[in-house]
């Protein structure tokens, strides 16, 4: 991408009214728009992240099995009533109606709608498990909507939802998407701690939340310090089940089963939210299929959310400095910046252009900085952005045949002989 033609509107000012440090990055970096409280336009850098997460994200739920789906955003009243939810949801959830006067609403989840499928088409235990996912915008009138799309009101989330025959199907669904979550947050560059949660609105006993760890989260979460000193093979359901690790709600400080010498508390946002909530949807809703035996069965389900666009803002809290975003390469807009220091200087621009070629013939994402514009200028706008990998085309690269790599988050530099640049991108594919 040629940057003298790609539509990056970065505010110079830091805007007043965003309290967190990745809100006022959003909208410096222009990769944001608020349209109205709670509401955003995803410009194109945003728009290049929020797809990139959102296909790590389906990729790790496709590799266990999950299958996708998209279901309305609208849905009929009539369902929520089945399951009672229509009246219990209060406030959040946006009531809408249609031209014959038939009640709609905006589904804030979607247990629900997926469990009507379920109940059409699946009739016998030889079709589960299954695990049914999609990827969708969400709307909840929420009270507060705060913090850029940290709480939006209409906001991309993952929803999947689990049918199992037995309890200990569906505790195996359940801790096999637990794991997956782990691998999802790890790709994306961050470390989430399953936390113990209250099971909400949604109801049920099995359920935690996965915290990032971060001074601006909204949550309190209490862990025992082992958490900070994980291999990664201790990773697993059963290891850190049997590590301590509250939500706020259900930490109690009396009966605390960690020594207050290994207990921490921090602050943490809430990126995904798993329950187990046995046949309340299903009974509800009067979903039966036949047993192995004959008998027909409920199914036992749960459901499973990742929040992709508060994602986006979460990463940011974790990965930037004063100079701007510095992007974990699985997630960056753009993996590399070209920087032309001597736009004009027809040598320079000729070696620039090359390697453009180059980058953008490997297919490497690149944004190339072609504008007239001082390189200071250059170089500040590619830090705010967060642009894992700098090359810089200069003077050095006409007389000595160099031009310069700058790592943005180590802020390493070393010079790279311009018959080493093929070398280089190709180990930028890797
Ligand atoms: P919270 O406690 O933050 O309101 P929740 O418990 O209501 O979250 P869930 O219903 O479990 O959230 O939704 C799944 C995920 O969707 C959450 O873990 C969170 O990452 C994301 N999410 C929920 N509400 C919002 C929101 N208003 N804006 C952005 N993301 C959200
Ligand atoms: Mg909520």
């Amino acid at each position: 991408m040629r940057l003298s033609a790609y539509f990056l509107p970065v505010l110079k000012e830091t805007p007043a009214d965003a309290q967190i440090v990745s809100h006022r990055l959003m909208l410096r970096a222009g990769m944001v728009n608020q349209c109205a409280s709670g509401l955003y336009s995803w410009l194109p850098l945003g728009q290049r992240v929020l797809s990139k997460i959102e296909k790590i994200v389906a990729d790790e739920q496709d590799k266990i099995g999950c299958h996708r789906v998209i279901m309305p955003t609208l849905q009929p009243a009539s369902l929520w009533q089945e399951s009672g939810r229509y009246e219990d949801y209060g406030k959040e959830m946006l009531r809408v109606k249609d031209r014959h006067d038939r009640d709609l609403l905006f589904g804030p989840t979607n247990e629900e709608v997926i469990t009507d499928i379920v109940r059409q088409y699946v009739k016998s235990y030889r079709d589960l498990p299954q695990v049914l996912y999609q990827i969708t915008w969400k709307f909840r009138d929420e009270m507060r909507p705060r913090f850029g799309v940290m709480r939006g009101r209409e906001f991309l989330m993952k929803d999947g939802y689990s049918f199992d025959v037995d309890y200990e199907g569906a505790r195996a669904t359940y801790q096999r998407i637990f794991e997956s979550y782990l691998r999802t947050f790890n790709r994306l560059g961050l470390t989430a701690i399953p936390v113990k949660a209250d099971s909400g609105a949604i109801g049920g006993d099995l359920s935690h939340e996965f915290q990032i760890m971060a001074e601006t989260g909204e949550s309190t979460v209490y862990y025992d310090a082992a958490y900070d000193s994980l291999t990664p093979e201790q990773r697993t359901f059963d290891h850190l089940q049997a590590l301590y690790a509250a939500a706020d709600e259900k930490h109690d400080a009396d009966n605390c089963p960690v020594p207050a010498d290994r207990l921490k508390s921090a602050r943490g946002i809430e990126v995904g939210h798993i329950f187990y909530f046995g046949k309340k949807y299903s009974d509800a809703l009067n979903v039966k299929v036949a047993g192995a035996d004959g008998q027909a069965v409920v199914p036992e389900m749960g459901s499973y959310g990742i929040g992709v666009s508060r994602l986006v803002a979460a990463i940011i809290e974790a990965n930037h400095d004063d100079a701007g975003i510095i992007w974990p390469d699985a997630v960056a807009p753009f993996k590399v910046a070209l920087i032309s220091a001597k736009t004009g200087d027809e040598a320079c621009d000729a070696i620039a252009n090359d390697i453009y070629e180059k980058l953008t013939g490997a297919g490497i994402d690149v944004l190339f900085d072609d504008r007239n514009e001082r390189p200071g200028a250059k170089f500040a706008t590619m830090d705010l952005i967060g642009i894992p990998h700098h090359l810089i085309v200069g003077n050095k690269a006409v007389q000595e045949s160099v031009v310069e790599y700058k790592n943005r988050r180590t802020g390493a530099r070393e010079m790279i002989a311009l018959s080493a640049v093929d070398g280089w991108i190709h180990g930028m594919r890797g």
